[in-house]
C-alpha cells in the first residue's frame, strides 16, 4: 500500500483533531501515543469501540525514543505475536527496516530472534498513517491533566470506577467507560545530564502532569515505584572512521516480521550495514574520572541490568573491553546510534569518552546522551486483562507497568486495548495463557511476580519455548484473535486459515509417504541414516534428520509434495520440534487446567480455613492472583501451600 508522506499525515491528524473536538464521549480513551498507546488505540477500535487517542504531540506518535530497531531474541517473538493479532508494529517494521537480520541463528529456530534496524521517520510515518485509516479511531493532541474517577463504593471500599479524563488546557472533561494509560517514561519523569536535572519524559518533551501521578497515588492508593533508563549520544556519521570497525552486513534475504508480507519492501540498495567496535582502557578512565560530575550514576552505580549504561558496565566489569555497535538511524540520516554507549556525564565529558575509541577519535556528537527516571505502577495491582484491580475501567500498558522496550510496550498495549474495548462494550475479559504465547508469559510475569527492575522479554522466560516459536505465532494466535477476541480482520483470518489448511495437508502428505529405511536410502543416498535394521519410516520421520529438508523430499516426490513448497521452511522447523512439543502437551494441559481455576478477588486470605503460613497469606493478600495457576508462580509460594490452596478451590468451586 502507498503511504502518505509525513506532512500529509500530520495535516490529516490536525484535520481529524479539529473535526472531532466537539465530541465528549467515547467508549475507550488511550492516553499516550507511544508503542503501547498506538497498539492499544488501534486494537480497541478493531474490537469495535469508539476510541480516542490523546497524546502530547501528534508528530511524535510512534517515535522510537531510543534505538531505532525492532525485535531481537524474545522481543522478535513479541513482534510476531502482535502481528498475528493484527497489530501494527510488525508491518511498520517491514516498511521501515533498513537492516534485517535473524539473531541467535546458531541455536534452534524456536529461539531465533528476528530483528531489524529501522528508519525512524518511516516507522513513525507508517504508524501515523495506519492510525489515520483506522475506523472508529480519533486522535487528539493534548496533555491529560487528570483522570476522572468515582468516589469509592461504600459496599466495596477502595473500589473506584473510571469515568474519563480532563485535559491540561482546561477544556471540558471527556468521558469514557475505559481509559488506558500508556504514559511511558513520562510519569513524574526527570532527565539527567551531568549534574543537571530537569523535568521531562524524553528529551524535548515535558513530563506527564503531576495531576495524573497524584490521582494514581493519592486517590486510587496505588503502589508506585521509580525506575531509570538512559540513551547514548547520537554521533555524526561523517566524523567516524569506519575503516577501523568491523562491518556487519544485513542478511542477504531479509525476513519480514509480518505474516501478511512474504517479502519486505526493502530494495537491496536500501539495506545498510552496521559496524562493530570496542571500548578501550581510555573509556574506563574517563568514566572513573568523571563520576563526581554524574548525578544519575551516583544515585545508583549498578543501574538497570538490561541495556546498562557504559558507566555501570565499567564499574561492574573493570578492565573489560565492551562491544559498541554503530547503527544507522535511517536511510537519509547522517547519524549513527552507538549501542552500548548509553551515558549521563556532562556533554564535554561524553565527547572525551567517545574519542577514546579509535574509530571515534575525531567523532562529533549531534545530541548528547541522557538518563531518565520515572514513576511506574507496581503491576501486581493489575488483572491479567491489564485492568487496575481496584478501579473498574482503568487499564495500564507499557513502560508505566515497569517494562522496558518497544516490543514489550506494544504487546501490552494491544492486549489492554482489546480488554478495555471489551469492557466498554460489556463483553467479558479475555486472557492469554503463558502456554500459548510470549504475550501471556509477559503479562503473567508482570501481574503475578511484579518487577524490581525494568522487565525485558527473553526466551528463557517461556517454559514452552519449543511450541511458542516465531514461525508459528499466526497459528497460535490469529485464529483465536478472530474467533474469540475480535481484534483480527477477516482478511488476515482467511490467510491464517489458508496457511493452517495448507500445513495440515502437507503434514498429512508427509505421513502418507511411507518407505522402508532401505528404500529411503536408495532414493536419498546422501543422507546419514544410521539405522541398521530395516524399518518403515514416514516422510515426517525422515524430516527430523539433520541433513534432510522438505525441499529434498519434494524433489524426490514432486507430485505429492511440490504443492506445499511455500511452507518448506515451516515444515522443516515443525518436524524438528514436533516430538518435543508432543511430550510437553501434558504439562501444558496441567497448567491450563490450573489457569482455569479462578480465585475470587474478595477472598480473605487471613481467615482462610486451610493450612497456610502467615508469609504465604500475606503474599496472596498483596497480589490477589486471579487463578490458581498464577498463585503457583508467586515468589514465596511453597508446594505445600499450592496443594492446600488447590484443595480449597476444589472444595468451594
Ligand atoms: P513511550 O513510547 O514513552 O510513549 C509515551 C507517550 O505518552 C508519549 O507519546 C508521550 O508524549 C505520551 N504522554 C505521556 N504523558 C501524557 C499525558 N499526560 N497526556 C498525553 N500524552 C502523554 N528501551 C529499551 O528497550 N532499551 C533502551 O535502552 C531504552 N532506552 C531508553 C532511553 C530513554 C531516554 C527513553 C526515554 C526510553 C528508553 N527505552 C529503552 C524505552 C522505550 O522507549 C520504551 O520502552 C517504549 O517507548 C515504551 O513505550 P510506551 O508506549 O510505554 O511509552
Amino acid at each position: 500500500t502507498k503511504k502518505p508522506p509525513v506532512l500529509q499525515s500530520f495535516l490529516s491528524l490536525v484535520f481529524r483533531r479539529a473535526s472531532h473536538l466537539a465530541r465528549q464521549q467515547y467508549d475507550v480513551i488511550v492516553v499516550g501515543g507511544g508503542h503501547a498507546g498506538t497498539e492499544a488505540a488501534a486494537a480497541a477500535a478493531r474490537v469495535g469501540a469508539e476510541t480516542l487517542l490523546v497524546t502530547q504531540k501528534t508528530n511524535t506518535i510512534g517515535a522510537l525514543s531510543c534505538n531505532p530497531s525492532l525485535g531481537g531474541v524474545g522481543k522478535g517473538h513479541l513482534v510476531k505475536e502482535v502481528d498475528a493479532l493484527d497489530g501494527l508494529c510488525g508491518r511498520a517494521g517491514d516498511w521501515a527496516g533498513i537492516h534485517f537480520s535473524i539473531l541467535n541463528r546458531s541455536k534452534g529456530p524456536a529461539v531465533w530472534g528476528p530483528r531489524a534496524q529501522l528508519d525512524r521517520q518511516r516507522y513513525r510515518e507508517f504508524i501515523q498513517s495506519e492510525l489515520l485509516s483506522t475506523p472508529r479511531l480519533t486522535v487528539l493532541e493534548g496533555s491529560v491533566e487528570e483522570l476522572l474517577v468515582t468516589e469509592p463504593n461504600p459496599e466495596e471500599p477502595g473500589h473506584h470506577r473510571v469515568t474519563g479524563i480532563r485535559l491540561a488546557n482546561g477544556s471540558h472533561p471527556i468521558s469514557a467507560s475505559s481509559v488506558i494509560l500508556t504514559t511511558g517514561t513520562f510519569l513524574s519523569g526527570s532527565l539527567f545530564v551531568g549534574q543537571t536535572t530537569s523535568p521531562g519524559g524524553r528529551i524535548g518533551d515535558a513530563p506527564s502532569s503531576a495531576g495524573l501521578s497524584h490521582t494514581l497515588r493519592e486517590r486510587l492508593g496505588l503502589r508506585i515505584g521509580r525506575l531509570r533508563t538512559g540513551t547514548p549520544p547520537r554521533i555524526v556519521k561523517d566524523t567516524v572512521d569506519l575503516s577501523l570497525t568491523n562491518l556487519h552486513p544485513p542478511d542477504s534475504h531479509p525476513t519480514p516480521f509480518s505474516f501478511l508480507n512474504t517479502h519486505t519492501r526493502c530494495k537491496p540498495e536500501e539495506q545498510l550495514p552496521c559496524y562493530l567496535t570496542h571500548t578501550t582502557p581510555g573509556v574506563d578512565r574517563v568514566v572513573r574520572e568523571s563520576l563526581h560530575l554524574n548525578c544519575h550514576i551516583q544515585q545508583d552505580t549498578k543501574g538497570p541490568r538490561y541495556c546498562p549504561s557504559i558507566e555501570s558496565r565499567v564499574l561492574r566489569f573493570p578492565g573489560r573491553s565492551h562491544q559498541v555497535w554503530l547503527e544507522p538511524e535511517g536511510l537519509n540520516s547522517d547519524l549513527l546510534y552507538p549501542q552500548g554507549l548509553s551515558m549521563t556525564m556532562p556533554p564535554d565529558v561524553q565527547l572525551r569518552l567517545i574519542r577514546e575509541i579509535p574509530a571515534l577519535h575525531r567523532a562529533e556528537i549531534h545530541t548528547p546522551g541522557y538518563g531518565v527516571q520515572y514513576d511506574f505502577v507496581c503491576p501486581t495491582q493489575l488483572s491479567p486483562a491489564l485492568q487496575v484491580k481496584s478501579t473498574q475501567g482503568l487499564f495500564l500498558a507499557g513502560q508505566i507497568n515497569g517494562t522496558t522496550g518497544y516490543e514489550e510496550a506494544a504487546a501490552q498495549g494491544l492486549w489492554a486495548g482489546v480488554n478495555a474495548a471489551r469492557s466498554a462494550l460489556s463483553m467479558p475479559p479475555v486472557a492469554l495463557s503463558r502456554t500459548e504465547s510470549y504475550i501471556g508469559v509477559l503479562i503473567d510475569d508482570l501481574v503475578s511476580r511484579g518487577v524490581t527492575e525494568p522487565y525485558r522479554m527473553f526466551t528463557s522466560r517461556a517454559e514452552f519455548r519449543t511450541s511458542l516459536r516465531p514461525d508459528n505465532a499466526d497459528l497460535r494466535l490469529t485464529l483465536k484473535g478472530f474467533e474469540e477476541v475480535g481484534c483480527v480482520s477477516s482478511l488476515r483470518y482467511q490467510e491464517a486459515v489458508r496457511v493452517r489448511d495448507g500445513l495440515q495437508n502437507a503434514l498429512a502428505a508427509l505421513q502418507t509417504l511411507t518407505l522402508s529405511t532401505h528404500l529411503w536410502r536408495k532414493k536419498l543416498p546422501d543422507i546419514g541414516m544410521s539405522e541398521s535394521k530395516s524399518t518403515i519410516l514416514t516422510g515426517m520421520d525422515l524430516l527430523q534428520y539433520n541433513d534432510v529438508s522438505f525441499e529434498m523430499l519434494a524433489s524426490v516426490f514432486p507430485e505429492c509434495l511440490s504443492p506445499y513448497m511455500e511452507f518448506s521452511q515451516r515444515l522443516n522447523i515443525e518436524a524438528v520440534y514436533r516430538p518435543h512439543c508432543d511430550l510437553q502437551k501434558k504439562e501444558i494441559e496441567r497448567i491450563q487446567k490450573e489457569e482455569n481455576m479462578t480465585l475470587p478477588q474478595d477472598i480473605d486470605y487471613f481467615s482462610l480455613p486451610v493450612s497456610l503460613s502467615q508469609e504465604v497469606r500475606e503474599i496472596l493478600d498483596r497480589v490477589r492472583p486471579s487463578t490458581l495457576g498464577a498463585a503457583t508462580r508467586l515468589q514465596g509460594m511453597t508446594p505445600a501451600a499450592v496443594v492446600n490452596l488447590l484443595r480449597y478451590v476444589q472444595h468451594t468451586g
